[in-house]
């Protein structure tokens, strides 16, 4: 959403079997994430391709609405192209240096893609990408990053003041966008991304208060688990107060399903700091962090459970607590509650204790719990 009004809206998929997302116009933010792996042709028969047909239902079902690949080459293009004719999730190919990647990509049920015309050679190839883009109905994503900024706008070395890295990247934003402008296209999103907080905060603030262009935000090369969602969490939640951010992608160096998870979390946390959410739509999770008073593990249940609840179309909170002290309670309180009691577990469902099992048993009492919510 641009500061101060809501952005213009921007459609993806809705042909053929794919899901429409709608990304900007005032919509939710929509969460996504990048397929970690090079796929080859081989991943799409047998056993292989129904493991990541499954895996990408999955993550749809983990609340993720768009997927992006890197599309290196013009095989990579052929792959991607048959893998979106076998999922109903709007897939995006990410492209840089060749046009004819981006124009072998718009042959295929890709719902967008993302170059940015800089590096795909002359104005005369960009506009036969932007030509075929527009008579097929695809949205293209410009995404510029502080680490590949065009020369002329590289702040000088060591400057790392005021807000010329920020500054920076809008400029370069706003100059691969005059070249759609120049040929008449508009079906655009625009990302400006840093592994930097502040700038990519003052980047895209920039740039919303000039553009009502939908912004796909988040800080890129953000590290490993813990300290990707903090730093992303800092920056989106900042943007997300101001009304800034479409769609969302929480960058970690770990699984998708992580940056699935980290998304759905902060926008959570953005609607419940907003006084908007604290009913935010899944399974909400209540788990205590394990001590040594802990007769049950709750890191290890957590971690076997923690995909599927956010996986589950169910409007819940789930308890997983070590032990008495404050286990029962917690678990009083969820709509499925699992504690540590001295040498045994118990179950409640709303409220009230329905089995006491030993810890081995715990994983199959709790989903015949879960099966009667
Ligand atoms: Fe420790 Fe029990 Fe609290 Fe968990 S519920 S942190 S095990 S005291």
């Amino acid at each position: 959403m641009a500061k101060g009004g809501i952005s213009k809206v921007v459609k993806l998929g809705g042909f053929a079997h794919v899901n429409t997302v709608c990304i900007g116009g005032g919509f939710p933010p929509v969460v996504q994430t990048m397929w970690k792996d090079r796929l080859s042709f081989e991943d799409l028969e047998g056993n292989a391709a129904e493991q990541i047909i499954s895996r990408i239902e999955n993550l749809g079902k983990m609340g993720c609405g768009v997927l992006r690949f890197a599309v290196p080459d013009l095989n990579a293009a052929e792959v991607l192209g048959n893998l979106a004719s076998m999922v109903s999730m709007p897939l995006v190919a990410d492209i840089h240096f060749d046009y004819k990647i981006a124009l072998r990509c718009l042959d295929f049920p890709i719902a967008k893609i993302r170059i940015n015309p800089g590096n795909i050679g002359g104005k005369d190839k960009v506009k036969a990408v932007l030509n075929k883009a527009a008579a097929a109905s695809r949205p293209i994503r410009v995404g510029v990053n502080a680490g590949s900024l065009p020369r002329d706008l590289e702040p000088p070395a060591g400057d790392l003041g005021g807000n010329s890295l920020a500054e920076a990247m809008v400029l370069a934003a706003e100059r691969e966008i005059a070249v759609f402008t120049e040929f008449g296209f508009t079906d655009v999103l625009v990302s400006m991304k840093a592994s930097s907080i502040a700038d990519t905060i003052r980047a895209n603030r920039l740039f919303a208060e000039r553009s009502d262009i939908p912004l796909h935000v988040g800080v890129t090369e953000a590290g490993p688990l813990i300290a990707g969602v903090v730093r992303n969490t800092a920056a989106l939640v900042a943007l997300l107060a101001d009304g800034i951010g479409d769609t969302i992608r929480v960058s970690l160096s770990d699984t998708m399903e992580k940056e699935i998870i980290a998304g759905r979390e902060i926008l959570a946390a953005a609607s419940e700091m907003a006084g908007t959410g604290e009913n935010s739509p899944g399974v909400r999770i209540v788990s205590c962090p394990r001590c040594g008073r802990a007769g049950f593990d709750t890191h290890g249940f957590t971690e076997r459970w923690q995909n599927r609840f956010y996986a589950m179309d169910k409007n819940i909170t789930v308890a997983i607590m070590g032990c008495a002290v404050n286990g029962p309670g917690e678990a009083r309180h969820a709509d499925l509650g699992i504690t540590g009691v001295g040498d045994k577990v118990l179950i409640f469902r709303r409220g009230e204790v329905t089995c006491t099992i030993d810890a081995a048993e715990a994983d199959t009492a709790f989903e015949k719990e879960l099966a009667k919510l």
